[in-house]
């Protein structure tokens, strides 16, 4: 047990400790950060300055300017900031893509409010031509810069395919590709992130098909246009805002003959199932439809009944 005497220094010495850490801390952060040498030679300095840092033992503070150095050589690493952290951080992991980018993912503890409550509901459809199509009569396109990197990603795939596997230039080609894959994903996720969010300012109620993709998955020529959009992904970024802010995403799970029935008075055509037909009349109100808008009305207007229903 330390007696009274030793408990004042031990407190003194950790309080000196502290100083001389933060002191030279600081001078980093402006970027003065010098090494553990020079940093001692400073530290004899401030000794002649400060009276009171001749009181511990002169190990104890040496051993500050030691973890800090660990601490610069080991994490002083430069780094784009996406987005200002404001919250609580929990975890903070570092990972190397195949491109040998490092990514910071910091996982923050906060409190999220619901957003106010919003007049509108919408309705949305998968399209094939653009990536969703809404009962507003809006269309929404992938970002054109897009397309760009997919004829890359073709025309890089193809020059691979003429490459000895395992050359040399198998590997640059392989490395370039890779490039380019990273960033058509993080384009995608970026308008993916901004169109959900949004969607879920905007609407109250937001009501989609989900089934649809997987009917349409097991057509392999339709499969490609929508993992390109990434429609899950989609689904999976509404789910969890709609949770967040107090919205009410509706999922359609059955079947359901979207695309043929008329928004306006419900009357069926079967002639529409053929993907062809891109703008029909109803036989019996003589509406004329956008075939797309018309599924995303159609969409909003069987996501209104299950509200009516659970309510
Ligand atoms: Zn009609």
């Amino acid at each position: 047990m330390p007696n009274k005497e030793h408990r004042i220094l031990i407190s003194k010495s950790v309080g000196c400790v502290r100083y001389v850490y933060n002191h030279f801390l600081g001078k980093a952060k402006k970027n003065e950060y010098l090494t553990y040498t020079k940093y001692c030679k400073q530290l004899t300095q401030l000794k002649k300055e400060l009276e009171w840092l001749k009181k511990p033992d002169k190990f104890a503070l040496q051993n500050a300017l030691k973890d800090l150095d660990r601490a610069f050589k080991n994490k002083w690493i430069k780094f784009r900031k996406s987005k200002e952290v404001k919250a609580e951080i929990i975890n903070v992991t570092v990972t190397r893509t195949n491109t040998d980018k490092y990514y910071i993912s910091v996982a923050v503890k906060e409190e999220i409010k619901e957003l106010p409550k919003a007049d509108k509901q919408i309705g949305i459809d998968l399209g094939l031509k653009e990536f969703a199509i809404t009962s507003d009569g809006e269309k929404i396109d992938t970002p054109k810069v897009l397309k760009k990197y997919e004829k890359k990603i073709v025309r890089l795939n193809r020059s691979l395919a003429r490459k000895e596997e395992g050359s040399n230039n198998w590997h640059k080609v392989k490395k370039k590709l890779s490039k380019v894959h990273e960033k058509v994903r993080n384009i995608r996720l970026d308008f993916l992130h901004k169109l959900s969010t949004k969607l879920i300012r905007e609407n109250q109620r937001i009501c989609l098909e989900t089934l649809k993709v997987k009917n349409m998955l097991k057509n392999s020529k339709l499969a490609k246009s929508i993992s390109d959009a990434s429609w899950s992904k989609f689904v999976e970024l509404l789910t969890y805002k709609a949770k967040w802010y107090g919205r009410n995403l509706v999922k359609i799970d059955t079947f359901f003959a979207s695309s043929q029935i008329c928004s306006n008075c419900g009357y069926k055509n079967e002639k529409v199932k053929d993907l062809s037909v891109r703008k029909w009349e109803c036989s019996e109100c003589r509406k004329i439809h956008d075939r797309d808008i018309n599924a995303s009305k159609n969409i909003l207007n069987d996501g209104l009944k299950i509200k009516a229903s659970t309510t």
